[in-house]
């Protein structure tokens, strides 16, 4: 079979089918062989895996981890590429193709339905829009993922993957961190997609921990500290922290940042997630 991921036969079946693409959503589709490698070797797909597509476009990605894994299940919103996806995907009687929106769909059922693994892989070239809202979906409904490699905007990569002190560290940092390990395997020029997006990209992979990195009593708090801790980067923390909607005055957060041995003069963005625990620990201690 032909490789898909080629200028030529890409844009040979997109004409055969008449499909037009939509920037709304986010299509960009993969013309690059080696690239394509990188992700499904990032992957570490075996022939025991199971694993769940966001966004197959028309099938290059998919058809490639069909080849190597046990089962796949690809959910695409658009219903213009399903008679694409049909003829491309058509001789793998391993995958399944479900039409809808990844962010509405119950994922838990799906994944407790259709697979038989605890430890299913997610493998997606995601579309850009909505990268953070699909990768904090995977994260927060605890879903039965061992990794989740993905290809997204460099930028974001960055922010997911940020150390305390950086410019690019804040809540998106923390969130992914509390969840996950994330490692860089490739950069990825803009020149590897029709049409060429305007940014470069980066194929990260999040290794899902058995439990979060920092033991939290009460996860809304914790993120809620977090969230006030950055809206308000340039402030000291005990301003952060007083002026977000804790509810909780400023003296008081001097006393709790004292009694965890953090300088209330340090901004949040030095904050590690130890440190952002302590504090939602001790605010939950005394305040809920
Ligand atoms: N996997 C293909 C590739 O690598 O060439 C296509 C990747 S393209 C960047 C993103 C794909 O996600 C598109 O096919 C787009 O239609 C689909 N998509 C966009 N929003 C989606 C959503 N909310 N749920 C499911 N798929 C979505």
């Amino acid at each position: 079979m032909a490789h898909l991921a080629s200028p030529k036969y890409t844009q040979e079946i997109i004409k055969k089918y008449g499909f037009h693409f939509n920037k709304k959503l986010g299509q960009n589709f993969l013309i690059d062989q080696n690239i394509l490698q990188k992700i499904v070797d990032g992957a570490g797909i075996t022939q025991e895996d199971e694993v769940l597509e966001i966004g197959p476009g028309i099938g290059t990605l998919t058809q490639e981890l069909a080849k190597t894994a046990k089962k796949v299940i690809a959910i695409e919103i658009d219903q213009h590429l399903l008679p694409i996806l049909q003829e491309t995907l058509g001789n793998f009687k391993n995958v399944e193709l479900i039409q809808g929106d990844v962010l509405k769909l119950p994922l838990m059922d799906i994944m407790y339905n259709k697979f038989s693994n605890r430890k299913i892989k997610v493998v997606a070239n995601l579309p850009y829009y909505i990268t953070t809202s699909i990768v904090m979906k995977l994260l927060e409904e605890e879903l039965p993922i061992g990794r989740i490699t993905i290809m997204i905007q460099k930028e974001v990569a960055e922010r997911m993957s940020a150390a305390p002190g950086g410019k690019d560290y804040g809540a998106l940092s923390v969130a992914v961190q509390f969840y996950a390990t994330p490692y860089k395997i490739a950069t990825v020029p803009a020149s590897v997609f029709i049409p060429r997006p305007k940014v470069d990209s980066v194929v990260i992979a999040l290794d899902i921990l058995d439990k979060p990195r920092v033991e939290v009593s009460n996860r809304k708090l914790f993120f809620q500290v977090v969230r006030a801790a950055f809206a308000k980067r340039r402030k000291t923390l005990v301003n952060a922290l007083s002026t977000g909607n804790l509810g909780i005055e400023k003296q008081e957060i001097v006393n709790i940042l004292n009694q965890v041995g953090i300088d209330s003069k340090r901004r949040g963005e030095t904050l590690s997630l130890k440190e952002f625990a302590d504090i939602a620990n001790d605010i939950d201690i005394q305040y809920k």
